[in-house]
C-alpha cells in the first residue's frame, strides 16, 4: 500500500466541494446565502450559459475587512461561529465555512468586497495560497463574488453536467427558495442578459403575495389559504393550496424552518396526513409554509449543503403541522357554497 500522505491544501478543497458543490446552482445557493448573512437588502445575480460559464453575485450587506479577505477564502474560516456551543443556536445560513474555499478550489473565482471604509479590494483565488494578492478596485460597499469556468479542473464532475436549460432551472429553483425565505430583500435575476425575476422588498401582505405570484405562479396564490398558527413558542405560517389545486408532482412545496429551505420525512408526512382526506391519493399538495420554533430545538449541522434538519421535538412538531393544516381546511368554506346547498 502508498504510503500516507497529506492531502494539499486544493486537493482537499476540491474534496469537499464534491459535496458542496454539485452544480451551478449550488455555487448560487451558496453564495446567496453568504450575501443575506451579510444583512443585505439587495441581491443580484447574474449567470450565462447555466452559470457553467459565468455567475456574478453582488450585494449591499456589511462587506468583508480587507485583512479577512484572505481568510474568507481558506477552509474551515467562517466568521459565523466560534465554538461548539454556538452549533446549538446558529441564527445564520452558513456556518461550516467551507463554501469559498470549494467553489475557489473548482473554478476561477474573484472577491471583491467594501466593508464600508471607502475602499474595496479584491482578491482572485485559485491560486496557490502564497501568491494571492489584494488589489485596490472600485466598488460600492458590500460584496461581489464572480465564478468563471465551474468545475475547469474537475472533468469528471463536468462531464456530469446537464444541458444549459436544466442547469438554468436548478439555479431558479434555489433562487426561488432563497427569494420566498427573505421578502425584506430585494432579488434581481439576469441569466444570458435577461431578466428571469425583479423582486422588490415585500413588506405588506399584498406585497408578498404579489412575490409568491411571481415566483409560484398566480393560480398557487388565487386558489390557496393563508394560515398562521402558534402553540408552545413554534408558530407555523403561509400558504397552502385548497384541495382544488392538487398536483401531480410534488414540485410547488417549499417549507422553511426558521428562514432555512429544508426537505424533512416528518414534514412531508405531517403535510401528507393533513390533506389525506381531501385530495386524491397520488396527487401532491401546494405550499409556502414558514416554521420558526427555537434554534434549540433544531439541529442544522446534519449535512453539508445544510438541506437537511433534525428536529428534537419530532412528534410535537408533526402533530403541529398536521392539525394546523386540518383545522384550515376544515374551516375554509367555498364562497358560493350557500348558494349551491
Ligand atoms: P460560511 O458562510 O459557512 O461562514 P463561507 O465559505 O461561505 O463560509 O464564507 C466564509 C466567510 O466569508 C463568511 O463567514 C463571511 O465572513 C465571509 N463572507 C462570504 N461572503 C460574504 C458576503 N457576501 N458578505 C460578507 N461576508 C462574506
Ligand atoms: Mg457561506
Amino acid at each position: 500500500m502508498a504510503a500516507i500522505r497529506v492531502l494539499t491544501r486544493q486537493l482537499a478543497d476540491q474534496i469537499a466541494a464534491g459535496e458542496v458543490v454539485e452544480r451551478p446552482s449550488s455555487v448560487v445557493k451558496e453564495l446567496i446565502e453568504n450575501s443575506l448573512d451579510s444583512h443585505a437588502s439587495l441581491v443580484e445575480v447574474e449567470t450565462e450559459q447555466g452559470g457553467v460559464k459565468f455567475i456574478k453575485v453582488r450585494d449591499d450587506g456589511d462587506g468583508i475587512e480587507k485583512e479577512d479577505l484572505l481568510l474568507a477564502l481558506s477552509r474551515h474560516a467562517t466568521s459565523k461561529i466560534s465554538g461548539l456551543s454556538d452549533l446549538d443556536n446558529i441564527k445564520t445560513l452558513g456556518f461550516r465555512g467551507e463554501a469559498l474555499a470549494s467553489i475557489a478550489s473548482v473554478s476561477h473565482l474573484t472577491l471583491t468586497s467594501n466593508a464600508g471604509s471607502g475602499q474595496a479590494w479584491q482578491i482572485v483565488g485559485g491560486q496557490r495560497e502564497c501568491d494571492q494578492a489584494l488589489f485596490p478596485v472600485a466598488h460600492p460597499s458590500g460584496t461581489m463574488i464572480e465564478v468563471r469556468e465551474l468545475f475547469y479542473n474537475t472533468p469528471a464532475r463536468r462531464k456530469f453536467l446537464k444541458r444549459e436549460l436544466t442547469e438554468c432551472k436548478h439555479i431558479d429553483n434555489s433562487i426561488k427558495k432563497l427569494a420566498l425565505s427573505r421578502f425584506d430583500v430585494s432579488f434581481t435575476v439576469t441569466h444570458n442578459r435577461r431578466i428571469r425575476f425583479k423582486l422588490r422588498i415585500a413588506s405588506s401582505h399584498e406585497d408578498k403575495e404579489r412575490r409568491i405570484a411571481d415566483l409560484c405562479g398566480i393560480p398557487f396564490i388565487q386558489d390557496s389559504l393563508y394560515v398562521d398558527n402558534d402553540r408552545g413558542g413554534m408558530r407555523l405560517w403561509g400558504w397552502i393550496s385548497l384541495p382544488t389545486l392538487s398536483r401531480s408532482q410534488p414540485d410547488l412545496q417549499y417549507f422553511f424552518v426558521n428562514g432555512r429551505s429544508v426537505r424533512d420525512k416528518v414534514v412531508s408526512h405531517a403535510v401528507r396526513q393533513a390533506y389525506k382526506d381531501v385530495i386524491y391519493s397520488g396527487r401532491n399538495s401546494a405550499f409556502v409554509l414558514y416554521l420558526e420554533i427555537s434554534s434549540a430545538d433544531v439541529d442544522v449541522n446534519v449535512h453539508p449543503s445544510k438541506s437537511e434538519v433534525r428536529f428534537r421535538e419530532s412528534r410535537a412538531i408533526h402533530g403541529f403541522i398536521c392539525q394546523t393544516l386540518q383545522q384550515a381546511l376544515a374551516d375554509f368554506r367555498p364562497v358560493n357554497k350557500s348558494v349551491t346547498s
